[in-house]
């Protein structure tokens, strides 16, 4: 930690403008760099933001730095009041706070002499604000730590593919590792579970005998369990469940979701084909749609596993407030042997009493209709393994998979993120997606899906005589049904358009959107422009 805190010391006491990227292991006491980095910018006079993807699910982290920092410590986030807020924003202003922790809009806090800023988990989509005034608060830090010769501290145990791009040899941002955890504690062994020689064993369940042994182990040695489930996918994938195949869009590579018209159909240019009742690799008949709740995990898990105590985590268990902190709580102070979560698991918990983490199945997000899902899966894997072993007892993590060769996996159970990272940097270029392009994502959206429809097709139609004007460059797809195909009784359509510059994509879009005047009142719906989204759903 010394090692790495180092050369960010020297350019605060500089005042120098600066981008590190810290790459840690989980477990690697990244927040103590924090912490001490944060420290650093008070003695020199200056003030500091940390900023954090959800504070609810980091109390952890903000007894950390109210234990550090005391009443410097001012805490920014979305649940606060306006009043509350006000006075936060106060404090801060007047350097009575010199210290800010907060989610993404912290970034703009008022510091009268910004010298840091710390972004953590820096991969996280969070941070970027997509409704009303879109940012991303790593664009905006960079931007003010620029104007005022401040520096900018970006840390990730997974970090996203374009900040690693970028801290590249001689590169714009400076990249600084913690391979290891704090007290060399072993990271936690990851087996990858062959969910298709379960199938062949004639075990049809949702536990692969693996994992059954592996929990009933746990729970003769009073130890703890997480099991990990994806959140359900919004979208349904066909899976052959003997041999793995996923279908996918020769155009794209992005999975096909199945429609009820017995069709699949892929969300980036609307190709689709009639669903297939066998597998086209293997005639397996045992090609089924995809996605099991939490629920039918915890049903599951009640019957084989009677012994043990059983709590359930996820949308349905946690909408009152406080609820999430109290399964929590009851489970630390082990009234529970079992915690059964979602995504809302995989973060920053620190719970020392596990030694088992489960993947139920980490397909789900693998085959999301999304060119970003192998880095989710690999980033969720990491954190989610993250979870085992923290404590004195050494862990371990079982990922259920029909995929058990794909290199997001594999380098996950390896804690190989640079093999990771190189593997799909290999396949974004090859099909160029970002980093090595820019994408616009334009939604087309109406209470009337005919409506939606046909703005989507007007808006090919001036963009196919642009890009044949223009010549080549930038890359239309679609339209097509959003994957999320109606939200709020509002029908989704849109297209997509890719293309080497962000400048000439955004030229682009705003020439269509001067002419949509024109070409009104035949135009009917809302129109929503995004810019390098994170989510392609
Ligand atoms: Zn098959
Ligand atoms: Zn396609």
């Amino acid at each position: 930690q010394e090692q790495v805190l180092k050369p960010v010391a020297r350019l605060l006491e500089e005042g120098q403008f600066g981008v590190f990227l810290l790459h840690g292991v989980t477990g690697s006491g990244k927040t103590e760099v924090y912490l001490h980095a944060l420290s650093t910018a008070l003695k020199t006079g200056r003030q500091g933001v940390a900023m954090v993807p959800e504070i609810a699910l980091t109390p952890q982290m903000i007894d950390l730095f109210r234990a550090r920092f005391g009443r410097k410590v001012a805490v920014l986030h979305s649940a606060l009041s306006d009043r509350e807020r006000y006075v936060q924003w106060l404090r801060v202003k007047s350097g009575e706070a010199p210290i800010v922790l907060g989610t993404r809009s912290a970034v703009f806090a008022p510091l009268p002499r910004p010298g840091l800023f710390v972004i953590d988990e820096e991969h996280e989509t969070t941070y970027k604000q997509e409704d009303h005034l879109r940012y991303h608060a790593r664009e905006v830090a960079i931007k003010r730590a620029q104007l005022t010769g401040a520096v900018v501290l970006l840390g990730s145990a997974t970090p996203s593919l374009e900040s690693r791009l970028k801290a590249g040899k001689g590169l714009v941002y400076r990249l600084l590792e913690l391979p290891h955890r704090i007290d060399h504690k072993p990271l936690p062994e990851v087996k990858v579970v062959d969910m298709r020689r379960e199938i062949k064993n004639g075990n049809r369940g949702i536990f692969s005998q693996a994992l059954t042994e592996a929990v009933n182990l746990r729970l003769d040695r009073g130890e703890q369990i997480l099991l990990f489930l994806n959140r359900r996918g919004y979208a349904t994938i066909v899976v052959c469940r003997e041999c793995g195949l996923v279908l996918k869009c020769p155009r794209c590579d992005i999975s096909l979701t199945y429609h009820l018209d017995n069709r699949l159909r892929c969300h980036y240019c609307n190709h689709t084909i009639p669903a297939p009742g066998r597998c086209p690799g293997c005639s397996s008949r045992y090609i089924s749609h995809f996605g099991t709740g939490t629920q039918k995990v915890e049903e599951e898990a009640k019957r084989l596993f009677e012994r043990a105590g059983i709590v359930r985590m996820d949308s349905d268990t946690t909408t009152r407030k406080g609820s999430h902190e109290r399964i929590l709580k009851s489970f630390r102070e082990g009234k529970a042997d079992i915690l059964i979560g979602t995504q809302m698991i995989a973060k920053g918990l620190d719970l020392p009493k596990v030694t088992l983490v489960g993947v139920i199945n980490a397909d789900t997000t693998l085959h999301m209709p999304d060119f970003r899902a192998a880095e989710r899966t690999f980033q969720l894997l990491t954190q989610v393994a993250g979870r085992s072993g923290r404590g004195d007892l050494p862990g371990e993590v079982l990922i259920q998979t029909y995929s058990p060769d794909h290199y997001s996996i594999t380098a996950a159970a390896a804690h190989d993120y640079e093999g990771f990272y190189k593997n799909e940097m290999r396949v974004r270029r090859a099909l160029g997606y970002p980093p090595f392009s820019h994408l616009a994502l334009l939604l087309f959206t109406h209470e009337d899906e005919d409506e939606a429809k046909k703005g989507a097709f007007l808006a090919q139609e001036f963009f196919v005589k642009e890009l044949l004007n223009a010549g080549g460059q930038i890359d239309l797809l679609g339209p097509a049904p959003a994957t999320l195909n109606k939200i709020k009784g509002r029908h989704r359509w849109q297209l997509v358009l890719k293309g080497p510059k962000r400048n000439s994509l955004k030229e682009l879009i705003r020439e269509f959107l001067d002419k949509l005047e024109t070409i009104r009142p035949a135009f009917k719906p809302v129109v929503n422009v995004d810019i390098n989204p994170q989510g392609m759903l």
